[in-house]
This record gives structure tokens, C-alpha cells and sequence, in this order.
């Protein structure tokens, strides 16, 4: 355990003992104020404010049950969670997740985390997020909309586009999101388009959304390696997870003119020397719901699967993990170095453990933490906000051109606040300094709510 700033010591613990057995939130808690230190004794007010003891604190949780019938006519039974942190900057803003580990605890880490990144993108929102236990896999399209349903039945009296507006995470896509927002929309009688982001183009969404996670992530990663005279160009880059972030990860390096040798899901690693097909890779996931064992059989001899290495072993200039909380451990980093890694961005929320953070910058690897590098989602969710607001559309290329903006913006932030902070190219020292800045002056502003 890193050593705090005496003042920041005891805030520690008493998040230990509030929250018992949620161990991730304590870790994403523990990861801000061990970047804290200078910024509180430079600003007393903070402390003697009890800022980041409020912080701490979600300003509201929500947890429900959600019962739903499967196909065979069985009750089933799932929890599912809201919760509200901060809306200091904004309505609370956030996804939600669909997998069986979701936990309290899962959806505390991740909306903290949110505030931060939320603050990142400069545009007005604040933080939350949610989930349940239900795991879409292998469910009919009618079960998970009964499920959804259901879920929103309860949800909707929590959400709304001034108040909290969901989006989709690991297991929520377009077709979960579309069937929460009809029950949204019936139950309440109100085309709020508003209240959810990463709809459908067709009825609210906004282009880009669907790639903005992935495209924001290869974006940051970009403007790091250009702190070192590099580039993606010409570049092997690995990226974990085969999802929605992943998957426009992929697309954008190839873009920029990287080649993406490997990819993953929970059932192992596809190695594609040649470059992942990620116009196969969208057929096989996004489609037809597939497995990366379905993408290997469609490449046709090219790529090889394998469940018994890390994807972390495959040699790389570049790693982006993009599939989950802590799944790079120390020994990943390890690999990475070995294989001569220069950078690595988290598309997924807190994917390295804190001993690969340290393994990573110990070797002089160039490390973007999630709030910064997966901030271009939520930026664009908060585009889309603004397009429902105004009731307008942008085309692609425009709101392509707004995203690489905000990333670009996030980037310097960064940097800049971790130079002021004599940690010059430390960018979690950077993110977690300046967004917190933002968040505690706002709420000194706001007073004691
Ligand atoms: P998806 O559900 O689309 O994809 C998740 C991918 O990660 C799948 O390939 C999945 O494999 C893999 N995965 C999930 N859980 C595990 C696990 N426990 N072990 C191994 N592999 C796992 O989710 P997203 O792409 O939307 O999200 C990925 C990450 O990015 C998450 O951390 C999320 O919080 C973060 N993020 C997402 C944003 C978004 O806009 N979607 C915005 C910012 C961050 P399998 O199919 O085998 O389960």
C-alpha cells in the first residue's frame, strides 16, 4: 500500500470500515488520494471542507430487485444497482452493466471513477453508474427484454435527462438500451430522449457514440507517444477484450496506421500476425453474438486461438486493455516489458492492478489511466445530450472532429497539471489532480449539500 498524505491517512480508512468487502472500490478509491497529497496541502480549504470525505461518500445508492420470466415461463430473480455519486457537475452520469460479478461494490468503484473522468471531458456531468447480475449471454432477445423491462419499472423513477442519465457498459448495447428506454418511454408517456445515451441513430443516438470509447482511447494513446517523437503508425499494438470498446480500438489503430496482432474475450486469445479483421470481428460479435473461436474459423487459417497464454506475452509497441477491472496483474506488465511495450492506455475501467501501474511506470512505459483514455464514451454521450437538447443531428465527421477535440484537451490537461505537480508525463497524477480540482471547487461553491 502506497504511503498517504497524513491528512488523507485517516479518509482512507474510514472508507475501509464504511464500505466492508469492496475491495475494487477501495482500490480506485486508494488510487485517487495517493495522487492527493500536493493538492491538499496546497489547498487547505479542501480539508477543513471535508471534500473528499464527501467525495467518498455516493450522494445516493440505489437496490432493487428485478424479477422476470424466462422463456420456459420460470421466475427468475436478479439485483440490480443505481448509484448516484456526485452531481456536483452536472446530472449523474454513468452505464450500466450487465455481468454475473456485478456487485455493490463493482458499481461503487466504477462510479467513482466517474466523477473524475466526467470532470475530464469538461462538459457538464457528473457521476454514477450502475448495473445488475444478469448476464445476457446465451438469453433470447425476448428474455433480455423482459429483463430490461422490468429493470426500468423500477429504474425510471431514479432517471431523467436532468436528473440521472444511464448508458450501456459491459453486456448493455444498443438492443438492451433500446428496451430500456420503450419501457422508459411507456411508463412515463414522454419522448425523453435525454435520459439514455447510446441509443440507436435512428430514434435519438448520436453518431460516433458507438465508437467513441475505442476511437478516445487510440486518440489518447496517440497524443502520448507524440511526447516521445512516435507514433501508431507502423506500430504492433495488442488489445484485450473483443467488445464494443475493443473492437473500435482496433478499427481506429488500423486507421493510423497500426497493425492490432491480438485480441481477447473470457475464453482465451486470438494471435492475427497479419491484423485483426475487425470488419469479421464485427460480423462474428456484434451480429451474431459470436465468440472469438467463431472469428478464427472465419479467418481461415490465418489466426490462431489459444486459452493458455496472457494476451500480455504477445510482444507489442503498444497494449490497450479493453475488456475488464484488473486484467493486468503484475506479471502481465512484466510481459509487456519484456516484449519491449513504449505505452499502454486503459480503454477498460481499471484493467491493471495497481503492481502493474508500477511495474509499467518503473520501466519508463508510457501509462494512460482509464479517466483519461476512455473518457471519449461518456464525452460523446454528453454530445448526444446536447444534440437531444437541441434537437439536432450531427454528421459523423463533425462530431468525429468534437471527440478527437476533447481527447487532444484531456491529454493536455493532463499533462500540464502533472508538470505543475513536478510529475512531468505522470498522467494519473494528472488526471486524478485536475479533475479533483474541479469537482472540490465546485463543491465549495456549492456549499455543504
Ligand atoms: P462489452 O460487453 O462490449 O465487451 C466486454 C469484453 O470484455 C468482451 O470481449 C468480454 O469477453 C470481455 N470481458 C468482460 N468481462 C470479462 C472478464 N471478467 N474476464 C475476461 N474478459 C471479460 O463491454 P465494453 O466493451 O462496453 O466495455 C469494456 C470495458 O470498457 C469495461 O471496463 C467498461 O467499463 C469500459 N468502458 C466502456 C465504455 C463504453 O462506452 N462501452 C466507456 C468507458 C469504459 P466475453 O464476451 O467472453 O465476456
Amino acid at each position: 500500500m502506497p504511503d498517504l498524505d497524513p491528512v488523507l491517512q485517516p479518509v482512507y480508512e474510514q472508507v475501509l470500515r464504511r464500505n466492508p468487502a469492496e475491495a475494487e472500490f477501495h482500490q480506485a478509491v486508494l488510487e485517487v488520494l495517493d495522487s492527493l497529497g500536493p493538492v491538499v496541502r496546497q489547498h487547505p480549504e479542501y480539508v477543513d471542507a471535508r471534500v473528499i470525505e464527501r467525495i467518498c461518500e455516493p450522494e445516493r445508492q440505489i437496490i432493487f430487485r428485478v424479477p422476470w420470466l424466462d422463456d420456459t415461463g420460470r421466475v427468475r430473480i436478479n439485483r440490480a444497482f443505481r448509484v448516484e455519486f456526485s452531481s456536483v457537475l452536472g446530472p449523474y452520469k454513468g452505464g450500466l452493466r450487465f455481468h454475473p460479478s456485478v456487485l455493490l461494490g463493482t458499481v461503487k468503484f466504477l462510479g467513482f471513477e466517474q466523477i473524475f473522468k466526467n470532470a475530464l471531458t469538461g462538459l457538464p456531468i457528473g457521476g454514477g453508474k450502475g448495473g445488475s447480475d444478469f448476464d445476457p449471454k446465451g438469453r433470447s432477445d425476448a428474455e433480455v427484454m423482459r429483463f430490461c423491462q422490468s429493470l426500468m419499472t423500477e429504474l425510471y423513477r431514479h432517471v431523467g435527462e436532468y436528473t440521472d442519465v444511464p448508458a450501456g457498459d459491459i453486456g448493455v448495447g444498443q438492443r438492451e438500451l433500446g428496451y430500456l428506454f420503450g419501457q422508459y418511454k411507456r411508463i412515463t408517456n414522454r419522448y425523453e430522449s435525454g435520459v439514455l445515451t447510446g441509443k440507436g441513430l435512428g430514434w435519438g443516438g448520436s453518431q460516433v457514440r458507438r465508437e467513441a470509447t475505442g476511437y478516445g482511447t487510440v486518440i489518447f494513446v496517440e497524443e502520448m507517444l507524440r511526447t516521445r517523437d512516435r507514433g501508431l503508425d507502423g506500430a504492433k499494438v495488442v488489445v484485450s477484450g473483443s467488445g464494443n470498446v475493443a473492437i473500435y480500438a482496433i478499427e481506429k489503430v488500423h486507421q493510423l496506421g497500426g497493425t492490432v496482432v491480438a485480441c481477447s474475450d473470457s475464453g482465451g486469445v486470438v494471435v492475427d500476425e497479419e491484423g485483426v479483421d475487425v470488419e469479421i470481428l464485427k460480423q462474428v460479435k456484434e451480429v451474431r453474438r459470436g465468440r472469438l473461436t467463431d472469428y478464427v474459423q472465419e479467418r481461415g487459417g490465418v489466426a490462431r486461438h489459444h486459452s493458455d497464454i496472457s494476451i500480455w506475452e504477445v510482444p507489442c509497441d503498444v497494449a490497450l486493455p479493453c475488456a475488464t477491472q484488473n486484467e493486468m496483474d503484475e506479471q502481465g506488465a512484466q510481459a509487456l516489458v519484456k516484449g519491449g511495450c513504449a505505452a499502454v492506455a486503459e480503454g477498460s475501467n481499471m484493467p491493471c492492478t495497481p503492481a502493474a501501474v508500477r511495474v509499467l511506470t518503473g520501466a519508463g512505459v508510457l501509462f494512460g489511466p482509464g479517466k483519461a483514455a476512455n473518457a471519449g464514451g461518456v464525452a460523446t454521450s454528453a454530445l448526444e445530450m446536447q444534440q437531444n437538447a437541441s434537437r439536432d443531428s450531427w454528421t459523423f465527421e463533425y462530431t468525429e472532429e468534437r471527440l478527437a477535440e476533447i481527447m487532444r484537451g484531456i491529454h493536455e490537461r493532463c499533462a500540464a497539471t502533472a508538470e505543475e505537480y513536478g510529475a512531468p508525463g505522470n498522467y494519473v497524477v494528472g488526471a486524478n489532480a485536475s479533475a479533483f480540482r474541479q469537482v472540490a471547487d465546485a463543491m465549495l461553491a456549492q456549499g455543504v449539500v
